[in-house]
């Protein structure tokens, strides 16, 4: 038994809960730590399976994700009004496969505007119920710079770093348990100044638990930065300050194997993010040389133009299966159980979290838990790998967030799930 109110007060055999609590029968469910995604784009869920991007490499990807926010913003229809309906959409979809909190990085502010488009999913994270880290994104490198993107979606760096520290004087909350957090995230060198890297880690530095989040690894700006820099990604986060505890890193797909212990010990997290690697074609993070340099590693699904879903167990089961492509040794497999670790408590190290993604006294009251008794879970022995092997019900049966219920019964109680698909859910 768990007897939780806002953290998991105690877990034992047998409790005698208190006058007035709740009692749940979880005798045929499987109860995890909530999930954490360390790595998300929420605003891309109006993205989703746009024909053009269905089988281009990362430079056309970019280009062609752009030139669409470009034009829905043209004809009105990029607003932090709808950037704030298409997250909740996603922050549902999220929280019914598990997942409680969600480190998001918005960094696309179309005509250089710092219009509230983080504040609108803020105020998304709120009525859902769900722990939101929100990154305030940036994109400064623009053509104009030499850099990777048209300069219309990209923003000049005081008016990034004035919106960032407003952000943070009102949203921010450091408390150890918080529900909104801000964190700095660039989305990366191939599309950002150094001098903005430089400045979010001062940043950072004067605003306790403001974490430091960027993309690191991903093939297009390994091969930009040393064409540009001469440098790997690596070495240039090192001329900026962000070799340190504090900073997260996602995909990290070809870096360079020699400087994996220098990783380890910098205390950075690795975030893995297999959906996007695979779907673009950059292959799988080499985790299993992460892990054995003791390295930091979380799990992320990345946004929804490049997954194109917000389903973290269901892309655990993808990892799961497509790590045996790329090792002869089975013993070098991430195992279901590791896996499930890096969801929950790895992610929530990589954001400097210590109190979620674990079930401990102490610990945020923070459950996801799923049917045993479903029809396509009959006959599975380890109900923690079959969780994941049977791979067809990922709709969790309940989902609480600090004490607080969720999902009850399959189905979202903050929000109405049918009305916000209805709504929310038509592309961009
Ligand atoms: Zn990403």
């Amino acid at each position: 038994m768990l007897l939780i109110r806002g953290v998991v007060d105690a877990i034992a055999q047998d409790i005698e809960p208190p006058p007035g609590t709740e009692v749940i029968d979880a005798s045929a469910l499987l109860v995890l730590p909530g999930l954490v995604n360390a790595h998300q784009h929420l605003y891309q869920v109006g993205f989703r399976a746009l024909p053009e991007l269905e089988r281009v490499d990362m430079g056309g990807w970019l280009a062609g994700l752009h030139g669409r926010t470009l034009h829905a913003w043209k004809t009105g229809r990029f607003t932090p009004e709808r950037i704030g309906t298409v997250a909740t959409a996603g922050m549902v979809e999220s929280v019914l496969s598990g997942v409680t909190t969600i480190a998001d990085q918005h960094y696309v502010f179309p005509g250089g505007d710092s219009a509230p488009y983080v504040e609108a999913i803020i105020a998304g994270a709120t009525e859902v119920g769900i722990r939101l880290h929100a990154g305030r994104g940036s994109m400064t490198l623009g053509h104009a710079y030499g850099g990777s993107v048209a300069d219309e979606v990209c923003q000049e760096m005081d008016d990034v770093l004035d919106h960032a520290q407003e952000l943070i004087e009102s949203h921010h909350d450091p408390d150890p348990l918080a529900r909104i957090r801000i964190d700095l995230a660039p989305c990366g060198l191939h599309v950002d100044r150094l001098d903005v890297y430089r400045e979010f880690a001062s940043l950072a530095d004067a605003n306790p638990g403001v974490g430091l989040h960027t993309h690191a690894y991903q093939e297009f700006d390994t091969s930009f930065c040393a064409e540009r820099y001469g440098m790997t990604p690596w070495q240039l986060l090192g001329e900026v300050g962000w070799q340190r505890p504090g900073v997260w890193l996602a995909h990290m797909v070809d870096a360079p194997h020699h400087e994996i212990d220098e990783y380890a010990a910098a205390g950075i997290g690795i975030v893995h993010v297999p959906a996007p690697d695979l779907r673009l074609g950059w292959g799988l993070a080499p985790i299993r040389a992460y892990t054995s340099a003791g390295c930091t590693v979380g799990f992320g699904t990345t946004g929804s133009a490049s997954n194109d879903g917000c389903n973290q167990l269901g892309d655990v089961r993808l990892a799961a299966l497509a790590h045996r492509t790329t090792d002869r040794e089975p013993a070098n497999w991430p195992s279901i159980r590791e896996l499930l670790r890096m969801a929950t408590r790895g992610s929530a190290d990589c954001l400097g979290r210590s109190q979620l993604g674990r079930l401990t006294t102490g610990s945020a009251a923070d459950v996801a838990a799923w049917r045993l008794d479903s029809v396509d879970r009959v006959g599975v022995h380890d109900p923690v790998a079959g969780l994941v092997l049977t791979g067809i019900s990922d709709r969790c049966e309940l989902v609480v967030v600090a004490g607080e219920v969720i999902v009850r019964a399959g189905r979202c109680t903050t929000v109405d799930e049918s009305k916000v698909g209805r709504t929310h859910g038509s592309p961009m």
